[in-house]
């Protein structure tokens, strides 16, 4: 299966794109929701995280408060840090058994902090939604309900957008109206049909 990583900063426009693509047909994961999956109450990472931080009593109705998990790991590094030592393997082989089942010329999976971690061996392109700063804080202010000094603090955590771009295969831009993404994800689309045709046959 021919994988494009789809990738960028918060705000930026991640759903949106992978939006267009899937109504182009293309399967997509998404390893947010991935990550949200194994940690239901009954998978794997669920115990094991509710007992680490058994302190902090992180459960809430029966689920994961992940509000109060995101403010932990978001003040204290080691505690991020232990997450996802726990939580990347468990996603990585997730996508991998996901990727298995599809049957489709190539797929999506959306990873928002692709750079930030160690490569996904999976992964044969990687795309990257491009946006500046002050439109990405615009976006994701008003889609989160969040201050615009928090999103800040967020993109401070995130890859530098020159280097995101730098290490990209592809780039979309979305500076612009939601009409302006069309023809680029088409463009995109029409090139990763063509690679994978190719992949598929070598
Ligand atoms: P990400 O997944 O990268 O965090 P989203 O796709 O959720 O970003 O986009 C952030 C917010 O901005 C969403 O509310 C989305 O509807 C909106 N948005 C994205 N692109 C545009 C655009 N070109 N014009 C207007 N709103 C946009």
């Amino acid at each position: 299966m021919f994988v494009v990583g789809l990738t960028g900063g918060i705000g930026s426009g991640k759903s949106t794109i992978a939006a267009l693509f899937a109504k182009r047909g293309v399967p997509i994961i998404d390893a947010d929701m991935v990550a949200r999956d194994i940690t239901q109450a009954g998978q794997p990472a669920f115990d094991e995280i509710i007992q680490h931080f058994s302190h902090f009593n992180l459960i809430k109705d029966g689920t994961l408060d992940r509000t109060k998990l995101r403010q932990i790991i978001f003040k204290d590094h080691a505690e991020r840090m232990w997450l996802e030592n726990i939580l990347h393997p468990l996603i990585r082989k997730e996508i991998q058994q996901q990727l298995h089942r599809l049957h489709a010329p190539y797929s999506i999976v959306v990873i928002p902090l692709l750079f930030e971690v160690k490569p996904y061996s999976f992964i044969n392109r990687i795309l990257v939604v491009d946006a500046p700063e002050h439109i990405q804080i615009e976006r994701a202010a008003n889609r989160d309900k969040a201050s615009k000094d928090h999103i800040e603090t967020i993109i401070k955590t995130q890859i530098r957008r020159e280097d995101r771009t730098a290490r990209a295969h592809d780039i979309i831009i979305n500076d612009g109206k939601l009409a302006d993404l069309e023809p680029q994800v088409q463009k995109m689309h029409d090139m990763y049909l063509k690679l994978s045709k190719e992949e598929n046959k070598s």
